[in-house]
């Protein structure tokens, strides 16, 4: 039989949220274990410097901020393990989390904090370009793009409100929409269509983004009349949606038809009791670190809540 390990509150995920329900709930001596995933520090170690994140008055690059986070949740106490949870059974208190394939943990509490995933076009120089001039995150890099021209790809509501955000700050914005029409809201694509420094580009693809150590042009193609033609940007977006780690909760957590997990109004709460979700796994629409954060506090509070009514804490 696998070795068991009983604990009082698992987190699994190491972002914002994942860090900060480690914070909050080691300073109520939940104990908690969090296990950190496949990518440690989740999507903001894959950024470059974070202005935006209050308390950096200087600003702070994203993998450093991560490694603040773990250090602070460790110096209150929690237990943070490389691994990854690979099956869960939530059918009843304790809740099982299969790490690695190898053994379970039993858990009172179970916090999600599992993030989400950037889509990515999957071009070979858009990975080699990433944190170069190539982002996922407008609101996060569009401002070391100041007055410059960059180019967005995306037609849904993300990518609408992602070129708007960058039609303030540069000097045009080239949007790519690879069929004739957005997914966008009505609303969002008049105010794409109403800004004169947003250039739309329909039934367009792109080819191949250009340049060495950084962005400095855009390959792309007319779908329709197969004409190819070079854009100068200084920055290339893609917006092209994002996906929820939730697949694990599968059969057992309501989400919605993109697999967002559901929580309760007003709190972490998922259609099962003593089980929590916070950050991106959960949140579809705002996507910061300060928010992310902000929910892994309320899942933390919301645990301790809840194992103190059920006597267990
Ligand atoms: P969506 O899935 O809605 O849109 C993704 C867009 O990317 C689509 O237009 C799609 O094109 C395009 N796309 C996908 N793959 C490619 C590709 N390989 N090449 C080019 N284009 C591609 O994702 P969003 O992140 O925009 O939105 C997710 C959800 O969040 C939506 O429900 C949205 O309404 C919601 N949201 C709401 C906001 C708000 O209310 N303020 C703000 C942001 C998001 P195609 O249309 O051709 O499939």
């Amino acid at each position: 039989m696998a070795e068991i390990e009983k604990v009082h509150c698992l987190i699994i995920g190491s972002g914002p949220a994942g860090y900060t329900a480690a914070i909050y709930a080691s300073r109520a001596n939940l104990k908690p274990v969090l296990y950190q995933g496949l990518q440690p520090g989740g999507q903001l170690t894959i950024t470059t410097e974070v202005e935006n994140y209050p308390g950096y008055p200087n600003g702070i690059m994203g993998p450093q901020m991560m490694v603040d986070f773990e250090q602070q949740a460790q110096r209150m106490g929690a237990d943070i393990r490389w691994g990854m949870a690979t099956k869960v059974d939530l059918s009843s208190r304790p809740y099982k989390v299969e790490i690695d394939e190898e053994k379970w943990i039993e858990t009172d509490s179970l916090i999600i904090a599992t993030g989400a995933s950037a889509k990515w076009l999957g071009l070979e120089s858009e990975q080699r370009l990433n944190g170069h001039g190539v982002s996922a995150c407008a609101v996060c890099d569009g401002f070391f793009f100041k007055n410059q021209e960059v180019a967005i790809v995306g037609a849904g509501d993300t990518a609408c409100e992602e070129a708007l955000y960058l039609s303030k700050l540069c000097s045009n914005v080239h949007m790519l929409i690879r069929r004739g029409e957005m997914r966008a809201s009505k609303v969002m694509q008049d105010r794409v269509m109403k800004t004169p420094n947003i250039k739309v580009y329909w039934n367009t693809d792109t080819v191949e983004v250009m340049g060495e150590n950084k962005v400095d042009s855009l390959k792309i193609l007319n779908n329709k009349t197969n004409e190819e033609s070079i854009i100068p940007i200084k920055a290339f977006f893609v917006a092209i949606g994002h996906e929820p780690n939730s697949s694990l909760f599968k059969g057992w957590l309501e989400m919605d038809d993109q697999g967002y997990l559901i929580t309760k109004p007003d709190s972490s709460k998922t259609n099962i009791e003593g089980v929590f979700a916070c950050g991106d796994v959960q949140d579809k629409i705002y996507r910061q670190a300060v928010s992310a954060a902000g929910s892994g506090c309320m899942a933390a509070l919301d645990a301790e809540r809840y194992l103190g009514e059920m006597g267990l804490h």
